[in-house]
């Protein structure tokens, strides 16, 4: 028997659909599915699915006290593996006893090449009749590679017509990331947990990505707090004219004096009149193509969709078969991928016909990017289908991936932008329009399509009335935006910062920590205090330097230049360095680090005492607190103006969920604003958001939510003690069957 190991169910059952031709037999052991069918040749073929990683490094036992570890201990502990699931791990370890013949089907990347790897090595120990390491190096292995980069039929016959090996490299590379991230986030996070004296589940988190990523975001949000606005002018004119009077900007941008501002206004004076018209015409470039940093930044500039779920969308879109891989750096179309019948597909569905034109000329040329890589081709739509038949950010997501791939052969978007220039008294004013002539790659690619600014028609001479007085708009300087998720990912990238495979989970990490907040993110006290601590007494955990080299180290062992041991022993000689500065300055570090907690338990003004006219003796707010009771050591939110002495403060409070971690999201809730709005982080489980007003809606929807939830989950156990009626695997795929025939019976036809 030929078994087929990929990395999830979703895969299993496409790769066994295409290669069967429609006849494989879905079964289970251990509650993970496994499908079979016979191939032309008589050979029994099986493909089972993993749940991505199936073991993971893991400290070895005596390493779980927190305070009695020794961090150099810790740091120099020999890691063991570990099941993250052990029904999968038996179930391959089974039918790995009836196989002689292995194909390895997970990703096409390094955590795929791992998760591979990891998957072989337990069914070599079940069945070690498969051959070992060393046949593997002499190539007289029964197990083999599959490399694909979509679940197409196409693609998939491809990648089985031609079977590799698994790389060892590769996948150690992999395992060395593993391996860095467990030892540096288990000894950073004790170690500053343990001077700040956090323990449970209240820890502060570290990590080597993750400080320097939240780096980014305090440095900017420093540079915003040092902004001292400065005030300018700016000088408007209104004239008039036969297609209707508009406005006109003076020559002079901002002006800095008022008196020079007000200087040119009384020189303003009836009529103006044109002094020179000049037209330009401008060509914008088409897009290139999509890798993922460029479609997690388009997804978030274009769509509003963050990084994280930008990508979880894309995966979903990859293992429906709709897209091509999503983790890729490459930006250059491989010359296999079939562009011509990719774009006449595509353009025969209604939604993308604009990009019809493409096929007329006599090739299709695409734009190229900076990157080139020959793992993985950009990404790609793989499959031409109704938007419509997708639903929500799914749609917009598939839609934008098409939309961007046909922009790639499109022609440029042609502007013309016309300026004229007025005198009007003694002062100079202009007027500037733009108008599209040709939109181009803009007509497919919607989102960059940029409105028409007209402006009425203007000749050389023309004398133009004032319409009313012109007049003078006080401004001031901005401080620098916030950075948002998208342009954070393209930072990340540039310094070297994470994988495409990690960014977008660890921004989320950041928000799940309370060290940001809001979108486009916010630090948090605890967050900038955390930063600046590190800064100050551990400057290597605030720069990018150290995490870009351990990344170039990983990216040597996958090209065969350095061992995983080179590499994994480095990063414990820094990881000892770096233990022992943050214990040099650990009280100086502890203290900067509880000021920034102390300031974030502090949620907003509170109302009650704005409304009743109540503030502090220095004239400033009162303000909601965080605040946990002496002796009960439950927590609760009360107000900074409440005084034992005082029977007139105020004593309004909140209750608090007793577990979990929680922060400020708003101080004043953007659905009821009526009080402060939390996040909270609870032990196990998605976090969720408190408004402190019981009425708010969002409150009254969330609650709506948590019992229909609780319906269905009751709904299920309840289907669950009969048997399914179809003799399937249960009523989840049975809906997603259905959706994906929706989704077929939708196809352009
Ligand atoms: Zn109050
Ligand atoms: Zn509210």
């Amino acid at each position: 028997m030929r078994l087929i190991v990929t990395e999830k169910n979703n895969s299993a059952k496409k790769i066994a659909e295409i290669l069967s031709g429609g006849d494989a037999k879905a079964d289970k052991t251990y509650k993970v599915p496994f499908y079979t069918w016979t191939d032309a040749a008589g050979v029994e073929q099986m493909t089972i699915g993993l749940k991505g990683h199936v073991l993971g490094p893991a400290f070895p036992e005596g390493y779980s006290n927190w305070q009695k570890t020794d961090l150099h201990e810790l740091i120099d502990a020999d890691l063991v593996k570990e099941p993250t699931d052990k029904n999968v791990v038996k179930a391959i370890k089974k039918v790995a006893k009836g196989a002689d013949e292995l194909v390895i089907a997970t990703d096409f990347d390094r955590e795929g090449e791992l998760i591979g790897l990891e998957a072989l090595e337990e069914m070599l120990e079940a069945n070690p009749g498969l051959g070992s390491r060393e046949d593997a190096d002499s190539g007289t292995l029964r197990i083999q590679r599959a490399r694909y980069s979509a679940l197409t039929r196409e693609e998939i016959e491809r990648a089985f017509g031609d079977l590799d090996q698994l790389s060892y490299p590769l996948a150690n590379a992999g395992a060395a990331r593993q391996d860095i991230d467990l030892l540096w986030g288990a000894t950073l996070t004790r170690a500053v947990s343990l001077a700040t004296r956090r323990f449970g589940s209240n820890f502060l988190s570290v990590g080597r990505v993750q400080s320097p990523t939240l780096g980014l975001i305090v440095e900017r949000e420093m540079e915003r707090r040092a902004h001292v606005p400065k005030p300018f002018w700016e000088l408007f004119a209104k004239f008039q004219h036969p297609d209707g009077s508009f406005e006109a900007h003076h020559a002079t941008d901002k002006f800095w004096e008022k008196a020079e501002a007000d200087a040119a206004l009384a020189g303003t004076a009836s009529p103006g009149t044109v002094k020179a018209v000049t037209a330009r015409k401008n060509t914008r470039r088409p897009p290139t193509p999509l890798n993922t940093t460029a479609f997690t930044t388009d997804a978030s500039s274009r769509l509003g969709i963050t990084p994280a779920s930008a990508m979880r969308i894309a995966e979903d879109l990859y293992m429906d078969g709709f897209i091509s891989y999503p983790r890729t750096d490459n930006t250059v179309y491989p010359a296999s991928l079939p562009v011509r019948e990719l774009v006449s597909s595509l353009v025969r569905v209604r939604e993308f016909s604009a990009a019809a034109g493409l096929l007329e000329g006599p090739q299709l040329t695409p734009t190229r990017g900076k990157k080139e890589t020959t793992d993985h081709p950009p990404i790609y739509p793989t499959q031409a289908i109704h938007p419509g038949a997708l639903e929500g950010p799914k749609k917009r997501v598939y839609e934008l991936v098409v939309r961007r791939f046909l922009a790639t052969f499109s022609p440029p978007m042609v502007t013309e932008s016309t300026r004229a220039d007025i005198e009007a008294g003694s002062e100079p004013y202009f007027v500037r329009g733009s108008v599209v002539v040709d939109p181009g790659y803009a007509a497919i690619y919607t989102y960059a399509r940029s409105a028409d600014e007209e402006i009425p028609k203007l000749e050389e001479g023309q004398a133009l009335q004032l319409d009313g007085e012109p007049w003078l708009v006080d401004k001031e300087t901005q401080p620098p935006a916030r950075i948002s998720q998208g342009k954070l990912i393209e930072m990340m990238e540039e310094r070297g910062l994470g994988t495409k495979a990690t960014r977008a989970e660890i921004i989320q990490k950041l928000y799940d920590r309370g060290y940001v907040y809001a979108n486009p993110p916010v630090p948090s006290e605890t967050g900038v205090a955390m930063y600046e601590a590190f800064r100050k007494y551990v400057p290597r955990m605030a720069t990018a330097e150290m995490t870009a080299q351990l990344e170039d180290e990983m990216d040597r062992i996958a090209n065969g230049e350095m061992s995983k041991g080179e590499v994994v022993g480095d990063s414990r000689d820094l990881l000892h360095r770096t233990w022992s500065e943050i214990e040099e300055s650990r009280e100086d570090l502890a203290k900067v680090v509880w000021k920034g907690m102390d300031e974030d338990r502090i949620l907003g003004p509170c109302k009650v005492c704005e409304e009743a006219g109540r503030v502090k003796e220095d004239g400033s707010p009162n303000m909601l607190r965080i605040i946990r009771a002496k002796k009960s050591g439950k927590r609760f939110v009360g107000c900074t103006g409440w005084s034992a002495d005082d029977p007139d403060s105020c004593d309004q409070t909140f209750p608090l969920p007793q577990r979990g971690d929680v922060f400020r999201l708003e101080e004043r809730c953007s659905v009821c604003g009526q009080t402060p709005r939390l996040k909270v982080v609870p032990f196990r489980g998605r976090p969720w958001n408190l408004c402190l007003n019981d009425d708010c809606e969002s409150m009254q929807e969330m609650k709506k939510r948590r019992a229909e939830r609780e319906a269905a989950r009751a709904a299920k156990k309840a289907m669950e003690e009969k048997p399914p009626p179809d003799g399937a695997d249960g009523a989840g795929t049975a809906t997603r069957k259905r959706k994906r025939k929706r989704a077929k019976a939708a196809t352009k036809g």
